[in-house]
């Protein structure tokens, strides 16, 4: 399968689930995750019309940087988990840092002096090996990211436990639209390569596609 091929099948994917939960396709943005994979699979995709990408970890960020540096146009999104002593290096290379899980991070983040766009990691579940922060400390970053200068709040994130059994996404994806509605949140990022269509179905704007678009990665 060519990446034009996989592209299109999940694009098919997103409208499908769309048409079943009567939202406009879109309202559904594609973010296209290429953590592992060299930084020409970014090229690749860029030509085949993506434009927002995500990526797990700041250095491999910084080791794929000058390759994609001519793409015009294109964003990329840090959805992995960031520590507070690479907030200046996260701030140069990413448009926008999705794991936003503590006040101390957004405020470093703020200190840094370039605007970001802001979404916040929210762990719904119990996992020792997630990141994200807890659902009732949400409101304390909300806070800390609309006070700020130069952050403005997009969205909220979350990942389910992995389940071969999609619905057992839903509720976590529910719980994360409810707590976007409390706080007048306009996005959410949730859905990946397997479970996108629950996804899409309980209100994502963003699902993030790694497996389906560019194959299984290589284990680190
Ligand atoms: C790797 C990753 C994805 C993509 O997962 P796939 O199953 O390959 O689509 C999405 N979100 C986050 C936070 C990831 O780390």
């Amino acid at each position: 399968m060519s990446l034009r091929d996989n592209l299109e099948r999940v694009q098919q994917r997103i409208v499908d689930a769309c048409a079943r939960a009567h939202r406009d396709p879109q309202d559904v943005r594609l973010l296209a995750v290429t953590k592992i994979f060299p930084a020409e699979v970014i090229r690749e995709a860029y030509a085949v019309g993506l434009r927002e990408f995500g990526e797990n970890y700041v250095q491999e960020m910084e080791n794929k940087a000058a390759t994609v540096a001519d793409l015009e146009g294109s964003r990329f999104h840090l959805i992995g988990h960031l520590q507070s002593n690479k907030t200046k290096k996260a701030a140069q290379l990413f448009a926008a840092i999705d794991s936003v899980d503590s006040v101390k991070l957004a405020r470093r983040l703020d200190g840094e002096g370039v605007p970001l766009d802001i979404t916040i990691e929210v762990k719904l579940s119990h996992e020792e090996s997630k990141s994200g922060t807890a659902a009732d400390a949400v409101a304390e970053i909300v806070e800390a990211v609309r006070a700020s200068t130069n952050l403005k709040l997009k969205g909220l994130m979350t990942v389910p436990p992995w389940s071969e059994d999609v619905e057992l996404s839903r509720p976590y994806f529910v719980t994360l639209r409810e707590l976007a509605a409390t706080h007048s949140i306009p996005e959410l990022s949730m859905g990946m390569s397997h479970d996108l269509e629950v996804a899409i179905e309980e209100g994502a704007t963003w699902v993030r596609v790694g497996t389906a678009l560019f194959g299984r990665r290589k284990k680190q």
